[in-house]
């Protein structure tokens, strides 16, 4: 996808003031996963905030820990997998937390919604059913308000004639279809949080920009957070507020959309950019990022991204550099990061 004009072109978004209370805190969240081959280092040391009304872009290439990040938050890892670290949301930690807790917030509070609905939604269920079970589990209505608040619900993500709409299956919708109807699973439980796994990768540029637009005016009404996984730098210009770039298990970068797009200070994220095409910019030739991402089996000693890095030194090889909080919300995990900003080699 092209990139818009320019981030700072977008509306401007109005995030109001933050409730303490819905705010999400994520503090060095690590999720080891044991398999026969041997530990999987996930994600590492991964941290970031989210404010009520807020929306976080995570971004980075498969395999860089975006959708396990969103998944270790609700504790919906395998059991092979282990999370340390800090997850607080309301005051309440969720690492390690009873399961009756974490099935209170899930589909409750926060909310996810996945990449392909074929595969989360059940076949085998009228839309109605899949919705009314969110229903039951999350608010007191009974049947009558329940089927009430499932046309609503329907009408809200932009369903047309709901109430016939109601007792169809998963397979009698288009993909751009299912997933309002996953949305609307998802909103069933008036979540304050919203996750997002990459929910527009699977749809044509027309729908995707349906679903984009539906998700900001819900923001935007409901003032609910949203992490939005995603590899399409399009796609973080057009929607978030902030960004956290990921590579191979670690936010390397992250500040606001229009700050990251306007300087990447990581070789990663620069790659990242650099390799997308602008609108109303002169005709360059793409740039590619060399080689492939690091096995999570076997990562290079150092920073994660030393083998692909032009700028990569003996000290990167040795020391994974520390994620140094920078002016304006911004901040960046690399040695050299300084240096190569004022030598504008980046
Ligand atoms: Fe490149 Fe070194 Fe920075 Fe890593 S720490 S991104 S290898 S310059």
């Amino acid at each position: 996808m092209n990139f818009p004009a320019s981030p700072s072109s977008r509306p401007t978004r109005i995030v109001r003031q933050a409730a303490e209370t819905d705010r999400l805190r994520v503090e060095n969240l690590t999720t080891v996963i044991h398999s026969p081959r041997g530990e999987i280092n996930a994600i590492q040391e991964v941290s970031f905030e989210l404010q009520p009304g807020e929306i976080l872009g995570l971004v980075g290439e498969s395999g860089s820990g975006k959708s396990v990040t969103l998944r270790s938050l609700l504790g919906l890892m395998p059991g092979s997998a282990q999370s340390y670290g800090s997850v607080t949301w309301q005051g309440q930690e969720l690492i390690n937390a009873p399961s009756e807790i974490l099935r209170r917030i899930r589909g409750g509070e926060i909310a996810m919604i996945f990449q392909e609905p074929m595969i989360a939604l059940n076949p085998v269920l009228t839309v109605r059913r899949q919705i009314d079970e969110s229903l039951r589990a999350h608010t007191r209505l009974n049947g009558k308000q329940r089927r009430a608040r499932t046309i609503e619900l329907l009408n809200q993500v932009g369903i047309p004639d709901a109430p016939r709409r109601l007792d169809n299956y998963p397979h009698e919708f288009s993909g751009g279809m299912r997933q309002r109807v996953m949305i609307a699973i998802a909103l069933a439980g008036e979540p304050r949080l919203l996750l997002a796994d990459e929910p527009t990768t699977a749809l044509d540029v027309t729908i995707q920009q349906q679903i984009l637009n539906l998700l900001l005016s819900l923001r935007d009404r409901l003032h609910m957070g949203i992490i939005f996984v995603t590899h399409d730098l399009g796609v973080v210009a057009q929607l978030c507020d902030r960004v956290a770039v990921m590579y191979a298990g670690r936010i390397v970068e992250s500040g606001s959309v229009e700050g990251v797009f306007a300087q990447p200070l990581h070789p990663y994220t620069q790659g990242l950019m650099g390799s997308v095409p602008r609108i109303g910019v002169e005709r360059t030739p793409l740039l590619s990022i060399e080689g492939t991402p690091p096995s999570l089996l076997d990562l290079p000693s150092g920073c994660g991204f030393n083998p692909r890095c032009a700028y990569a030194t003996e000290r990167c090889r040795r020391e994974t550099p520390t994620f140094l909080s920078l002016a304006d919300d911004r901040g960046v995990a690399c040695h050299h990061f300084q240096h190569l900003v004022n030598t504008r080699s980046l």
